[in-house]
């Protein structure tokens, strides 16, 4: 007797994919996935991502649903995996098919990724066709949002439209199996894009490798502009003083810190103090600028950073990059192209004009870039990643929103480190850094951006979100948009909802929200708030105590005022000796006059404000010539072997939590004159400022009856003082949040604007 073998089950199924499944590779991966397991059918990409069916046998098809997901190509993120049984049609070969018309992609554009290994491989193998050239690229990397001019995202509505690919890049880009399979910006030394090496007058240098040549240059100590991905940096050796300080002096930039490009992982070692975390995030495709302690004796020029604790160190992340730092040797200062605090250059003709007083030598090339990119940067704390810019390698990347928008929105976000965000459904996209929205060029693209996005993704905005702050430029903006619905949203409840939103808590949370300014719901300044609330709507459960802010906004640049702000409140009249030498006493006294008369002298409750306060008591920093400076050049002062804090006051009124640090002040200014050294009153200081912010937050939560706390706000870009509050918060039972996919800073607003909106139309 003889068992029948069953014939082997057929099955065929259809899947949807969702996610950021195109222009990754996605259908590729999926042909050679159902080849190898022997299956028949199709695939194509659609509005709604990408849509295949597979037939074969049932255990094929099983093993194919497991791994569709998990072995996605490397910048693909699958979001949703959907499949249904179909009837089999007796299929026996598998397809790419073409796209069907209509219907838009809500995803065509990802963000720019950097170089892969495989193509790494190849730039550097002599035998390979692409030996050494600069726009090697594929289908898992190379340059996509800052090529893109329009929809679909395909090569002739790209800045590669110009270039006609050679047959051999021809076939590559048509066969399903090739890793250059519809790789948009796909180019060899035959038909792609050639650097080339500039005077500043725009006159060609005759160079056989104008790389090797600009890395000479570099080397014997010029300075050059160079050409990425997103803009034009300024380049030189990093340890080279004066390469460097003339650097400096031409950029016009007096003491704000320089990026680094780094040769390697190892060479960013020896540089700044690495954790698992920023070595993992130095290398990820995204490529950031990657913040971290600087380590003693870090062979870099006096001038890249002086003052400041950490070094921003990146790996090279274009081809072009790789070649020049491999040929140069040596860590390379990579900073902006920019004169102070002019928006980096990306335009051809506008960065020869405005690099080429500053730059010795230009290293360009023929690749148009469409929207400036400025470099990511974040640090790590706590482990968490604090981003302090979301631009390359992020953007345009969409976040998914906890409520659906139910018409089109538009978040124009705040004022400094300005971003902007569009919404529709689940999904938000939030811009590309765009900077500080106070001149024409930054409104511009502030504005040109916006346009571009609203293309890229069809959003239409119908409502359109706003700051609470009448006078900032994207207000204005918002308020001129005709034919819409606006929401005007209080600046710290947008970072508290951000969080919440990115992390998918609905809340309602307590946050701690410090940064410098945002307009206050009662018309004040506000800075150092406790809130209590969720997407919807938020109560302020209490602040750091009011003071003056004498001159108004010319007590941000001038940290002295505030000093003497809080020290007429803490009733101390004289300056401490460290500030005398730095300041005028006639000013001084006039100013405490201002203060004390609250004219000229908006009240404010900001954070940012005290730790500058602090900051010019002791001494350190009198007057600020960049963002956050006083602050961070407290931070560095700190010693860490200090383990004492300050007494503070948490005073907890009817219904109103008040961090008033006037005690904390008398104390500064008492060991200031017992002859204490800075660093333990600096340490001292976090401390306090962090023990004040746990026992709020804990009251805030426990009489709100929540358990979970929001902490964000450009402060808390303080690693001192986040990883102090973060394990107060611990201690103390709650469980913190803080923003990891936005920025803690004001570029994190427009999405906490959208997520908003989107939870009160529905
Ligand atoms: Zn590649
Ligand atoms: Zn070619
Ligand atoms: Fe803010």
């Amino acid at each position: 007797m003889s068992v029948q073998t069953p014939a082997p089950v057929r099955r065929r199924a259809r899947v949807r994919v969702q996610g950021t499944v195109q222009g990754v590779g996605f259908r590729p991966y999926v042909y050679r996935l159902a080849g190898e397991l022997g299956l028949a059918g199709f695939v194509f990409n659609d509005s709604r991502g990408v849509l295949l069916e597979v037939e074969g046998r049932s255990e094929a098809v099983e093993r194919f649903l497991a791994r569709l997901g998990p072995e996605a190509p490397r910048l693909a993120v699958v979001e949703r995996v959907l499949s249904e049984d179909r009837a089999p049609r007796g299929e026996t070969a598998f397809a790419i098919l073409e796209s069907p018309r209509g219907g838009r992609a809500d995803a065509p554009v990802t963000s720019d990724t950097a170089t892969c290994e495989d193509c790494l491989r190849e730039l550097w193998d002599p035998a390979d066709r692409r030996f050494r050239y600069p726009f090697i690229n594929c289908t898992n990397c190379g340059p996509r949002f800052t090529i893109v001019r329009g929809v679909p995202y395909d090569r002739p509505f790209t800045t590669m439209a110009a270039f006609q690919m050679c047959e051999e890049c021809q076939s590559e880009y048509d066969n399903p199996a090739d890793r250059r399979f519809h790789a948009q910006p796909n180019a060899c030394p035959v038909c792609g894009p050639r650097a080339a090496l500039v005077w500043p007058d725009g006159a060609a240098i005759a160079a056989e490798d104008p790389i090797r040549a600009a890395a000479a240059a570099l080397r014997g100590g010029r300075i050059l502009a160079v050409k990425g991905i997103g803009g034009y940096h300024l380049a030189c050796r990093a340890d080279d003083e004066a390469a460097v300080g003339s650097l400096r002096a031409r950029k016009h930039r007096e003491d704000k810190p320089f990026a680094l490009m780094v040769p390697s992982i190892d060479a960013a070692g020896s540089l700044v103090a690495l954790g698992e975390h920023e070595r993992e995030l130095l290398t990820s495709p995204e490529r950031p600028i990657v913040l971290a302690p600087r380590l003693p004796g870090a062979a870099v020029g006096e001038s890249v950073a002086p003052g400041a604790p950490e070094l921003g160190v990146m790996l090279p992340y274009s081809p072009l990059h790789h070649l020049l730092l491999a040929d140069a040797g040596c860590t390379l200062v990579m900073t902006s192209g920019n004169a102070s605090d002019e928006p980096i250059a990306f335009a051809d003709a506008d960065a020869h004009e405005r690099l080429g007083a500053i730059a010795d030598l230009l290293l360009i090339h023929d690749r148009p870039i469409q929207t400036r990119t400025d470099d990511s940067v974040l640090r790590v704390v706590s482990g968490r990643r604090i981003l302090l810019r979301r631009s390359r390698g992020h953007v345009p990347t969409s976040i998914p929103l906890p409520e659906a928008a139910a018409r089109h929105l538009l978040a124009c976000g705040a004022e400094l480190k300005n971003t902007f965000c569009l919404a529709k459904g689940e999904r938000a996209w939030v811009g590309h850094h765009i900077g500080d929205l106070q001149n024409y060029e930054t409104l511009r693209s502030f504005t040109d951006g916006i346009e571009h996005f609203q293309r890229l993704f069809a959003v239409e905005p119908e409502v359109v979100v706003h700051d609470l702050h009448p006078e900032y430029l994207s207000t204005k903006y918002a308020l001129e948009r005709e034919g819409v619905e606006l929401v005007g949203v209080q600046h710290h409840h947008a970072h508290l909802a951000a969080c919440l939103a990115e992390h998918r808590e609905p809340g309602p949370a307590v946050g701690a929200i410090f940064d410098g300014t945002g307009h206050g719901a009662d018309g004040t300044v506000w800075g150092g708030e406790l809130l209590v609330g969720d997407c919807a709507e938020f109560r302020r459960a209490g602040s750091l105590l009011a003071v003056r802010l004498p001159g108004g906004e010319r007590a941000i640049r001038e940290p002295w005022r505030m000093a003497c702000a809080w020290l007429s409140e803490a009733g101390v009249s004289d300056p401490p000796a460290a500030l005398r030498v730095l300041v005028d006493e006639r000013r001084w006294f006039q100013v405490a006059e201002l203060a004390r008369r609250g004219l000229h002298s908006p009240l404010t409750t900001s954070m940012g404000r005290l730790f500058d306060a602090v900051s010019a008591i002791c001494g350190v920093r009198a007057e600020v010539n960049y963002e956050g400076q006083a602050a961070i050049e407290l931070e560095a002062a700190c010693d860490p072997a200090e383990r004492r804090s300050y007494p503070i006051s948490v005073a907890t009124e009817v219904d109103r939590v008040v961090i008033d640090p006037r005690e904390t002040i008398r104390a500064i200014t008492a060991d200031l004159r017992g002859g204490a050294a800075i660093g333990a009153i600096a340490s001292r200081f976090h401390a306090a400022v962090a023990s004040a912010t746990v026992e709020a937050c804990a009251h805030a939560a426990s009489r709100h009856g929540t358990e979970l706390v929001v902490l964000s706000g450009g402060v808390f870009a303080n690693r001192r003082l986040g990883r102090a509050t973060l394990a107060g918060l611990a201690a103390a039972g709650l469980r913190a949040l803080v923003p990891e996919r936005l920025p803690v800073g004001d570029g994190g607003i427009s999405y906490g604007q959208a997520a908003i909106a989107a939870r009160r139309m529905s």
